[in-house]
């Protein structure tokens, strides 16, 4: 045998027995998740320990966020959108068969995951919108149609209109009121339906206030099962008072979460109409295809985002076939939870900015 491939042996050998990086986990399974959402890394856990499937897993964890409802922004009854309601945006996607299925803002359905992995499983497509998403999942068995708003997002929605209808997330438009209709801005600051400049009611154009330290809107989970098999997982209410309509990064592969299981996978959280523009989690995954340790591929994906929109806030968790785990974030503090064999229960690592 040669040098080489004796070094390969050595160092593929040692990392497996010693692991690396900032986070070490020796065996599978592991479940790895954005943000402190332990009840969901506990359910995804008790499945995938109990010798079920990492795309079983990532439903059993992702359906725990949305009925305990994760800090408000997963499931029903948060992030209203400028009309008041809450809609789903959801990805599963089995990192063997490199099969997808999601949903984008489904109305009136509350089981963003489910409604995903029906998509998967039983459709030949990987993505459904709107109400045609929502009729689909209902016509295969998941409840509905339900109200998703709940008091605290009509509370919410009402506060908002008090405001002025801020923060937005409208540009370059003259409102009527503060709040819309809105129409679009001319280069000399007149809009075609004739409102001058000084009907200009201070549209915000800040970000950061959508994807505050509080608004977590996104559970992204990775699963690696006990046959080393992979799985993602992403569902989400979107944010925060969002313009009817709007998709973010949630049912996008390769921008919340992506799997390959030659190679690990990747979960993301914030400001989605950013960073789906980067594919971040496609980036992560090829990064350690080509041999890059999960913390650089974390880092290397964030960066990249952050070098065009520097007051971007968003975060990425990766985890690679040896059970490496790391994340990166910009803008805000990140928190990602794991549950790993050595584990006793789900332990959540910090990520500084
Ligand atoms: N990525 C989500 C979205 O933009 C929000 C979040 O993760 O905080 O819809």
């Amino acid at each position: 045998m040669s040098t080489i491939k004796l070094l390969f042996l050595f160092t593929f050998f040692s990392s497996l027995i010693l692991g690396y990086g900032d986070g070490i986990s020796g065996k599978y399974p592991i479940v790895v998740s954005t943000w402190p959402f332990v009840e969901a890394v506990r359910a995804a856990w008790r499945a995938v320990d109990a010798g079920f499937s990492a795309v079983d897993a990532v439903v059993e964890g992702c359906s725990a966020c949305e009925d305990l409802r994760c800090d408000g922004t997963v499931g029903p009854g948060g992030s209203p959108d400028e009309n008041g309601e809450t809609t789903i945006d959801a990805l599963i996607m089995n990192g063997v068969t490199m099969e997808i299925g999601a949903v984008a803002a489904m109305r009136y359905v509350k089981d963003g995951i489910r409604a995903a992995r029906l998509v998967m499983e039983h459709t030949k497509h990987t993505l459904l919108v709107g109400e045609k998403a929502s009729a689909f999942a209902i016509a295969m068995g998941l409840p509905g149609p339900s109200n998703l708003s709940s008091t605290e997002s009509i509370e919410m929605w009402n506060k908002w209109k008090e405001n002025g209808c801020q923060p937005n997330f409208w540009k370059n438009v003259i409102p009527l009121n503060g709040c819309g209709p809105y129409r679009p801005k001319s280069a000399n600051g007149f809009s075609e339906g004739g409102y001058s400049k000084a009907n200009l009611m201070g549209v915000i154009e800040s970000r950061s206030s959508h994807f505050g330290l509080h608004s977590h809107d996104t559970i992204s989970m990775a699963v690696i099962d006990k046959m080393g098999h992979v799985a993602v997982g992403t569902s989400t209410n979107g944010a925060t008072f969002k313009i009817p309509g709007r998709v973010g990064d949630g049912p996008i592969a390769g921008s919340s979460s992506y799997a390959d299981d030659g190679v690990g996978a990747c979960g993301a959280t914030g400001d989605g109409d950013i960073m789906m523009r980067f594919l971040p989690c496609y980036q992560v995954v090829e990064s350690m295809r080509l041999g890059m340790e999960p913390k650089l591929a974390a880092k290397d994906a964030i960066s990249r985002i952050a070098r065009k929109f520097p007051d971007f806030v968003g975060a990425v968790v990766a985890v690679n076939k040896n059970g490496v785990h790391a994340g990166a974030c910009h803008g805000w503090t990140f928190q990602y939870s794991v549950r790993t064999l050595e584990m006793e229960d789900v332990e959540v690592f910090t990520v500084l900015p």
